[in-house]
């Protein structure tokens, strides 16, 4: 989302601009000027003496000066007594100490003074107290003030910190702004393939455009759709697209963006989009990811916020009016972990399927996204097959790959060596260029890959090899063997996936047959002969013993496609029993092909060390003994 960091920006200033009362931007100079005007009250209000230089001096000076009839006037304060006296016809100010003396009155009255009426003027001057409405701010306003003042500043910069989708003790809305995209240039076009997914959504980029239509037969559009499918098979994209189509505000959020740190925060910025997607109505809410909201509320360890927030969302959706042009998608790849609210009608009643790309789906998004690159004739057919299995996003990528190896390469346009082996670079890492084999290491990786190779070929419903190299790959392959298939299987019979795990062995059983050793090197094809054998056994429903008992259910079909058993921990013993028997009869066979044909063996791998890389008809015209 480019428009992230900057629009951020801007907000956060909007929110400084927005600071009361303070003149000029500073939040603080208003808070001087209030202490300012505090002090020159005071400076007002008591009582000014300090005019003239004022002599220090003890009391016992005072009594005798008063006596001596010095003295013109007094004042006392309560602790303080200030006098004056007329000395060489100039007034001097004196001050000294109160000393609780109990006769004072009696002798200020008593004794004689410059005065014209010879008495001394005196009196007891209260000490002032402040105004209580002065009082009243310095006991209560300021520091409230300062309190409010140091709070604004605190949880600005605690707000700041947290980003701005953070909110911190200010409840009620999130603060937060969603910006909606308004043009859009995605459109269906890009996105290749997904067919029956485009045609489900062009229906609402009509709804859309003209509403009208659906509001005079009184038919409402559903509120919601869920996009499904397998990462990178372009459910981001293709939400996109729909809001390019339908030419509307696109509010584009993840589904993570609502959980926040306190509880409550989520649920208000679920209100404020819905708030702000009301006002731009007809528009589209797209949340990504919403298997971050949107999960089951079943676990015992409750998340609160989570809660609140996915609670907020259906009432929300329950709550605005269908007809008024609010679409909302939302993308998952975990559709199954969805609490069942979300997706009961009223909600996310429609589910879009994207699935990974069939064959001519692969051609087609291919096609895309050549066009972005120079390239000469491509041919399609064969990138395609290559990949099979591989997303939209993968596509994408291999396509840029090859892109810029054509760069590296000096070249002005891409070619199909470049889209082959940038699908070999994406598969399998980059040719490790500097890693030097032993002679007897590459020859043993030589005959493994043979290995593989002689035995898909020896077998019916495997399908043909592609290409054999023993150039190491980063991903830690010494080598390895390329089977593409001609067409798209959507079935595999017991007998294809049974021939898949023949040829699995295959590179291990060459070892063992040729050099009477074996290796580490088959790891990987030992992982994949077992998961092969033990879904065969667990859940397709292949093996006599079990007949058609489901043993395993698949957890996260999208992503990765983990598993947990379903039976007695007896069984699943038993089990073990019977992959292993799958798996002995799988190498068995193989041994069997690789002991009868010695001689291709020995041929095909001696070319292979020579050239390295052998194409899969070089190695068909081998085995066919035309090549030798
Ligand atoms: P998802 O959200 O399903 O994980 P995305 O929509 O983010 O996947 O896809 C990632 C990228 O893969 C897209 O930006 C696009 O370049 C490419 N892609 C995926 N599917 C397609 C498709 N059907 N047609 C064209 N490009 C695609
Ligand atoms: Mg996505
Ligand atoms: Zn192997």
């Amino acid at each position: 989302m480019i428009f992230a960091a900057e629009k951020r920006c801007e907000m956060n200033v909007k929110k400084t601009e927005r600071t009361p009362k303070a003149p000029k931007g500073n939040p603080y100079m208003g808070f001087l000027w209030g202490i300012l005007i505090v002090l020159l009250l005071n400076g007002l209000i008591f009582p000014k003496i300090a005019e003239q230089q004022i002599v220090e001096t003890d009391y016992g000076t005072f009594i005798e000066k008063v006596d001596s009839g010095q003295v013109k006037d007094v004042a006392i304060e309560s602790n303080r007594i200030y006098f004056t006296t007329e000395e060489n016809d100039k007034t001097v100010v004196y001050q000294t100490g109160e000393a609780n003396d109990p006769r004072l009155v009696e002798r200020l009255l008593n004794a004689d003074s410059p005065n014209e009426n010879h008495k001394i003027a005196f009196n007891q001057i209260v000490p002032r107290e402040n105004s209580p409405l002065l009082n009243f701010i310095l006991m209560w306003i300021l520091p409230g003030l300062i309190f409010y003042i140091i709070w604004r500043q605190a949880s600005k910069s605690i707000q700041a910190r947290m980003g701005a989708g953070g909110n911190f003790l200010s409840f009620g809305n999130s603060g937060a702004k969603i910006y909606a995209e308004s043009d859009i240039k995605t459109t269906f076009a890009d996105v290749a393939g997904q067919d029956e997914a485009k045609e489900t959504l062009k229906e609402i980029v009509d709804f859309l455009h003209n509403p009208g239509k659906y509001a005079e037969i009184g038919a409402t559009l559903p509120k919601g759709a869920l996009l499904v499918g397998p990462p990178g098979t372009g459910k981001t994209l293709i939400a996109r697209a729909v809001a390019g189509e339908a030419k509307v505000p696109f509010f584009a959020l993840s589904g993570s963006e609502f959980v926040q740190m306190f509880v409550g925060m989520g649920a208000a910025k679920v209100r404020d989009l819905f708030k702000q997607a009301n006002e731009k109505a007809p528009c589209i809410i797209f949340i990504d990811e919403i298997d971050a909201i949107g999960k089951r509320r079943d676990t015992a360890m409750g998340n609160d916020e989570r809660e609140q927030t996915l609670n907020q969302l259906l009432t929300e959706m329950d709550g605005f009016d269908g007809r008024k042009g609010v679409v909302i998608l939302a993308a998952t790849n975990r559709p199954e972990s969805l609490d069942k609210a979300l997706l009961r009608p009223g909600r996310f009643d429609r589910r879009v399927q994207m699935e990974l790309p069939d064959l001519e789906g692969r051609k087609a998004i291919l096609a895309v996204h050549l066009k972005k690159v120079k390239h000469e004739a491509i041919d399609m057919d064969i990138v395609a097959r290559a990949t099979a299995g591989s997303s939209g996003a993968e596509l994408a990528n291999i396509v840029n790959e090859a892109a810029l190896r054509a760069v590296r390469m000096g070249r002005q346009s891409v070619t199909t060596p470049d889209l082959e082996e940038s699908v070999e670079t994406v598969l399998a890492g980059a040719q490790k260029k500097n890693a030097v084999l032993s002679a007897t290491e590459k020859k043993l990786v030589a005959y493994h890959e043979i290995g593989h190779a002689l035995v898909a070929a020896m077998q019916t419903h495997s399908a043909p090899v592609h290409k054999i190299t023993i150039i190491p790959r980063t991903s830690g392959a010494l080598g390895y063997t390329m089977q593409v298939d001609s067409g798209e299987h959507f079935l595999l019979s017991k007998d294809d996936l049974f021939n898949r795990i023949v040829t699995l062995t295959g590179g291990r059983s060459a070892e063992e047959v040729m050099f009477g050793t074996v290796t580490t090197g088959a790891s990987n094809d030992i992982e994949q002969a077992t998961k092969l054998a033990r879904a065969m056994v667990t859940r397709y429903g292949m093996s006599d013993k079990y007949d058609m008992m489901g043993l395993e259910t698949v957890n996260n079909a999208y992503l990765g496609g983990d598993t947990s058993l379903a039976c007695s921990a007896d069984t699943a013993a038993d089990i073990d029993k019977e992959v292993l028997l799958v798996i002995k009869q799988a190498h068995q066979k193989a041994k069997d092909i690789i002991s009868t044909h010695q001689g291709l063996m020995h041929r095909a791998a001696s070319f292979l060390i020579e050239k390295e890389t052998i194409t899969g008809d070089e190695f068909m015209k081998i085995v066919g003994g035309t090549l030798s």
